[in-house]
């Protein structure tokens, strides 16, 4: 009996958000709106949804010994979060600065901070926790080696689902331990290079190559393309006014984890996952806007 539906290994950022009429040039100040602080990052985002779901879920990251550490440890225990594994200290917490102009454009600097200093020694020792959870997923915006520690270190049996991102060439045996590899147009041309072709269907094809045992591209409001052994099935996007698809692939990947952790298949999961998507981009935010599971229910 596995303790935790879901192990999220990745990320915790605050957001500091500032609406600009323009990007000051080098030089120059602007002046800007009151100032936004905002729990993010893709690993806190990912741990944040599926736990709303009903996803008995922990976090494995490290945040500083700061005031922005205490916000993102706050919102993840708000949302029903595990936090035992959220390690403390040795780097300013993760912070997103964000300035976003009129038509709506972000422009976003990223001091990784304490999440860069989650190290393979940190998974090593976390080893109980990882063998504690049914799925594990992370994300790329903490060191690479740290994901492939995770990798070398789940129990047999266990699952694991990644979202590359932001996206890098991989190892072997991380593409080879993805179940699925989950990616948007961007991540899959990054992964594919030169040759990635045009298609969704191209891309699923040449992913699994890579090694996978599953992949899904999402494809925003066109919905999902889900690929296997036994094939490509497109998972079509739950038709809603969008107003902020911030964090859509973020909610997307906890929910899919979540379901395939349940026992759901590929597909069927997916379908999940995009109602899911479809309920937090009619809701402006990320951690903000994702759904209980009584609230996908209603859509
Ligand atoms: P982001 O990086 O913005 O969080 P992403 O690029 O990783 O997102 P998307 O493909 O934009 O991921 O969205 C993930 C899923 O959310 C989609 O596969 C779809 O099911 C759902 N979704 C996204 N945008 C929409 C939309 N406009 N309408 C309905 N569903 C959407």
């Amino acid at each position: 009996m596995y303790e935790y539906d879901l192990l999220v290994v990745g990320s915790a950022n605050a957001d500091l958000v500032i609406g600009v009429e323009r990007r000051p040039g080098a030089g120059e100040t602007v002046l800007g709106t009151d100032l936004a602080l905002h729990p993010g990052g893709k690993g806190a985002n990912q741990a944040v949804a599926a736990a709303r779901l009903g996803a008995r879920t922990a976090l494995l990251a490290r945040v500083g010994d700061d005031a922005h550490g205490t916000l993102l440890l706050d919102s993840q225990r708000a949302a029903g979060v595990d936090t035992a594994g959220v390690l403390v200290g040795g780097a300013p917490t993760g912070v997103a600065l964000i300035t976003v102009d009129p038509s709506g454009d972000n422009s976003i600097v990223v001091s990784p901070g304490a999440n860069g200093r989650l190290t393979p020694d940190d998974v090593r020792a976390a080893a109980p926790l990882l063998g504690s959870a049914r799925v594990v997923s992370a994300q790329l915006e903490i060191p690479l080696e740290t994901v492939e520690e995770v990798v070398r270190t789940l129990p047999a049996g266990s699952r694991f689902v990644l979202n590359p991102s932001p996206p890098r060439p991989l190892p072997p045996a991380v593409l080879a331990a993805c179940d699925p590899l989950i990616v948007n147009e961007h991540e899959a041309r990054v992964l594919l290079g030169a040759d990635a072709g045009d298609t969704p269907g191209r891309w699923a094809e040449a992913l699994l190559a890579l090694g996978p045992r599953s992949v899904v591209v999402t494809l925003g409001g066109e919905g999902a393309l889900v690929a296997d052994s036994a094939g490509a099935v497109l998972v079509p996007a739950v038709r809603v006014d969008a107003v902020d698809t911030t964090g859509a692939g973020d909610s997307f990947t906890a929910a899919l984890a979540w379901r395939l952790g349940a026992g759901e298949r590929l597909a069927d999961a997916a379908a999940y996952a995009a109602r899911v998507g479809a309920v937090a981009v009619t809701r402006e935010g990320a951690q903000a806007s994702f759904p209980t599971a009584e609230e996908v229910a209603a859509l």
